[in-house]
């Protein structure tokens, strides 16, 4: 079923790779296990998933959406991939994003921009795009993204599907390509909040090839109650006013609260103050750690090398300079600047101690509030090409899902109604770090 789904939507862009024989196999195994003994097979047995390209998977390519890493296969799986795999999941293929995950749109996929399903001349958000419309076109049960700076719960807002971002270190690293190092996790895209508590529970918990992994107990997430009592949510009426906002997302906003207080829970407005600060404080920082990251990729050790270069220095100038997009180099160049010697401190040191105050801000209302309360994203879905041409206002659509990333907190989009286009409009619950019971416990009793 789901391998004729992805060839009647082929024209979308989702997949850069299908393992269709493979997938096959595996699931002709699956089968045979199960009729061995029934009580043999795992709790994933037979789900079809498919992952963004920047998580490993043994034998099979993975390029992040990038030319520099044409070719490259991957010698490992990602822990992810291992513990879904051992409960009978089966791959059926990878999804594309946008390039080393930097951006909104996935217009900046060296395989050219996956299409919304919703309206195929609107972007589907980024960077976990292909991911977003994989479930949303119904070409598999559910898909791996990965989340830096919202690039799970935008997609998933823009597509009109369940996001969720973990806490950060919740779920190992280790095989997923690296952006920003301090921001970094990965993150589902489910049709329901059941399946993204049930992945994320078999995703989580220790792991001996990534040292930052919190050993915070893993908990029955699969199983999330409806909250016992009530609970206090807060929301920021400066993002409801903000400039950026189209009208019909604030309205489902203030429908989403109406339905909060409705069940029983308190929603109160409560004033942020650092929300501009955001967006600035987070591209210094992780361009920083993206510039350090992308090193890594200089024609010699993995993937794509320049066939003019001559010498070791044309081989990693060239390679690089043909191997990455505009993004990308941006990125790079702008990372390498605010780290220099003369700008350390005053970009680097500065948007650090932003972050330390974002994040001393937050636990302080997370003291009075279960829970914060804010759309994904400012709009619905744009067209293609209306913000690549200027990347800062392409970075203001992060505006709402930064605060998540800066702080290490678990947040999950879920759909909220659609504008009068028909485009899916998404909310986002955010909660204090390992919150990720009582959280999808309430996104469950709301979608
Ligand atoms: N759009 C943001 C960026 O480009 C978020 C990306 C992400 O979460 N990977 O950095």
């Amino acid at each position: 079923y789901y391998l004729g789904q992805i060839e009647a939507t082929a024209s979308l862009n989702i997949y850069v790779e299908v393992y269709a024989a493979e997938a096959l196999q595996r699931a002709r195994e699956q089968d045979a296990l199960y009729q061995a003994d029934p009580s043999a097979v795992g709790r994933l047995h037979g789900m079809i998933l498919s992952h963004k390209d920047v998580i490993c998977y043994a034998g099979h390519g993975v390029q992040a959406g990038s030319r520099i890493l044409e070719g490259f296969k991957s010698l490992f799986s990602a822990t992810a991939v291992e513990r879904l795999l051992a409960e009978g999941a089966i791959f059926i293929g990878r999804v594309n994003c946008d390039e080393f995950a930097m951006g909104s749109s996935n217009e900046t996929s060296w395989f050219g921009p996956t299409r919304n399903a919703a309206d195929p001349g609107r972007v589907p958000g980024g960077s976990s795009g292909g991911s977003a419309v994989a479930v949303q076109a119904d070409t598999c049960l559910a898909s791996l993204g990965s989340d830096t700076g919202g690039s799970v719960r935008q997609p998933a807002s823009f597509c009109g599907v369940v996001g969720l971002k973990p806490t950060y270190a919740r779920i190992s690293r280790y095989g997923l390509l690296a952006y920003g190092s301090s921001f970094d996790q990965i993150g589902t895209l489910t049709h329901s909040v059941a399946d993204a508590g049930l992945l994320l529970e078999i995703m989580a918990g220790p792991d001996e090839y990534d040292a930052t992994v919190s050993h915070e107990p893993v908990e029955a997430y699969a199983d999330c109650p409806a909250p016992g009592k009530p609970l206090r949510l807060a929301y920021y009426p400066e993002a409801l006013e903000h400039p950026s906002i189209q009208p019909e997302v604030k309205a489902a906003a203030q429908g989403f609260m109406q339905q909060l207080e409705a069940a029983g829970h308190t929603v109160d407005p409560v004033a942020f103050g650092l929300l501009d600060y955001m967006i600035p404080a987070y591209y210094v920082l992780t361009t920083a750690e993206a510039s350090s990251n992308l090193s890594r990729y200089d024609g010699i050790r993995y993937g794509y090398r320049s066939a003019d270069a001559g010498d070791l220095l044309s081989t990693y100038k060239q390679s690089r300079a043909a191997g990455f997009g505009p993004e990308v180099k941006r990125r790079i160049m702008l990372g390498t600047f605010v780290l220099s010697a003369g700008y350390y401190d005053a970009y680097y040191t500065k948007a650090q101690r932003v972050r330390r105050l974002i994040k001393d801000r937050t636990d302080e209302i997370f003291a009075d509030y279960d829970f914060i309360l804010m759309p994904a994203a400012p709009t619905t879905a744009w067209p293609f090409g209306a913000k690549s041409e200027d990347p800062v206002e392409m970075y203001l659509a992060d505006i709402f899902t930064v605060q998540a990333n800066m702080v290490g907190a678990p947040a999950v989009c879920i759909p909220a109604g659609t504008d009068a286009a028909g485009l899916p409009i998404g909310m986002q619950l955010m909660g204090p770090k390992h919150s990720e019971a009582a959280l999808l416990g309430l996104a469950k009793a709301l979608h």
